[in-house]
């Protein structure tokens, strides 16, 4: 009998779960993963990286920071497990395959988790004169900018950081030690959050942007509330209320998008550039292809979208994968629920914010569990020995620069 033939197109924190889960509760599979690099991204390290003082110029130092992100797939799916590296371009629901760099995959069963791209709303100028935060190479980027410039510049530097959500208080308070330990007294250095509502982390509980806006004007961090941004030009940021802030260097964190999915899956499956799903993450129209993570637009009990998150993510995944097994049993599936995690907000040397439940811990509690948040993550998708290589690396690295 020929195996079940399943396909995960993106290699992120939902298409590892989803594959690493089908891997252990389907038996005779054929599993394939498909990503455009060889190695797993983990995110929630990236703005550590932008603030590592030490090595900067070594090439060789750069390749061992980005080992502390980028997680090789072959160490994470050892065996049983053909792992393609290519850019998927087109994914025919109506044909069942995937086309990735010229070779069609065909599927019985498909997850999509192919995450999403920095969202720069159209705002002119915001893409052309900017830098994201995306990968390791984004962050290793930034972080020789900002050295370049204190290098060169013999006066003033402006740093902007556009958008005041998690990933840009995280950078706000990476970048703010890392000019601590560069800056010589003659140089004045100015890195400032741009953010449209009146506080930063929008969305969250009052003592949760209070607890980081403390944090980030002790560091020294300038904060412009109010201020939404209607263009940017080579040197200068203009809002829509008419002030002009010049910078040095922008950096992009306000919002992501999946316009590459549009183009990749077509305008049919897709709304506001995610594709909706049924509770139990399969298309409306495709009960064989699941989707998870960024890509999906996925309501909770009041109808809101899920935020986009790992920790999200590697849920959905988990559920996909319960569900192509239940399918392949003639089961009725299971729905998704979203599960409330711990959430941590890193700021600055040897501080973040930790919420679980109503709990609330800050300071070097809150970096304490940080780390703990990764050993665990790592540990889930890693044999022990390569999980704790990759986290005592980690935690050598990230303390010695917090010292
Ligand atoms: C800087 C930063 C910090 C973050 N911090 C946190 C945090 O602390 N906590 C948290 O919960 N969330 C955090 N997030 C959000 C979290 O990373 C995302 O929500 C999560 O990665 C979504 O998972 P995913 O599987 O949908 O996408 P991803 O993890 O982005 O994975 C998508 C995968 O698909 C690959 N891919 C993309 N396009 C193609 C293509 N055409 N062909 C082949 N492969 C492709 C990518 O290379 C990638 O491997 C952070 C995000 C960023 C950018």
């Amino acid at each position: 009998m020929e195996k079940t033939k399943v396909v995960v197109a993106g290699a992120g924190f939902g298409g590892v779960s989803a594959a690493s889960k089908i891997s252990q509760i389907i038996p005779d599979v054929d599993l394939t993963i498909i990503n455009n690099v060889d190695f797993h991204e983990y995110h929630p390290d990236l703005y550590e990286l932008v603030g590592i003082s030490r090595g900067i110029d070594d090439i060789k130092f750069s390749s061992v920071l980005k080992s502390l992100t980028d997680i090789p797939l072959k160490k994470i799916f050892p065996q049983k497990v053909s792992l393609i590296k290519a850019i998927v371009r087109e994914v025919n629901m109506e044909k069942k395959f995937i086309l990735a760099e010229g070779r069609e995959y065909k599927y019985d069963f498909l997850v999509l988790s192919l995450g999403s791209e920095t969202f720069y709303y159209g705002i002119p100028g915001a893409k052309e004169f900017s830098l994201p935060l995306k990968t390791s190479t984004d962050a290793l980027k930034i972080r020789d900018e900002i050295t370049r410039l204190i290098k060169t510049k013999d006066n003033d530097i402006k740093i902007i950081i556009a958008g005041g959500g998690f990933t840009g208080v995280e950078l706000a308070g990476s970048i703010a030690s890392f000019i601590r330990k560069k800056k010589r007294k003659s140089y004045k250095i100015s890195l400032s959050i741009v953010e449209g509502s009146n506080n930063v982390l929008p969305g969250t509980a009052e003592q949760v942007r209070q607890g980081i806006q403390k944090q980030l004007q002790n560091l020294g961090v300038g904060l412009v509330f109010n201020s939404f941004i209607a263009r940017v030009e080579k040197d200068k940021v203009v809002t829509q209320e008419g002030l002009e802030i010049p910078f040095d260097l922008l950096i992009w964190t306000t919002g992501i998008e999946g316009e590459g999915v549009k183009k990749i899956v077509g305008e049919k499956e897709t709304k506001k550039q995610k594709i909706e799903v049924n509770p139990d993450l399969s298309t409306i129209d495709f009960p064989e292809v699941f989707v998870v993570g960024d890509m999906a637009d996925i309501k909770n009990g009041d109808g809101r979208s899920i935020p986009a998150t790992a920790w999200a993510a590697i849920g959905e995944g988990e559920i996909a994968a319960e569900n192509i097994k239940r399918r392949i049993e003639g089961k009725k599936p299971i729905l998704y629920h979203p599960n409330e995690p711990i959430f941590v907000v890193p700021c600055g040397p040897f501080f973040a914010l930790a919420i679980f439940g109503s709990f609330l811990v800050s300071g070097i509690l809150g970096w304490i569990i940080k780390r703990g948040v990764a050993l665990k993550y790592f540990w889930s998708v890693l044999s022990p020995t390569e999980a704790i290589k990759v986290w005592i690396l980690g935690f050598w690295v990230y303390f010695m620069n917090d010292l």
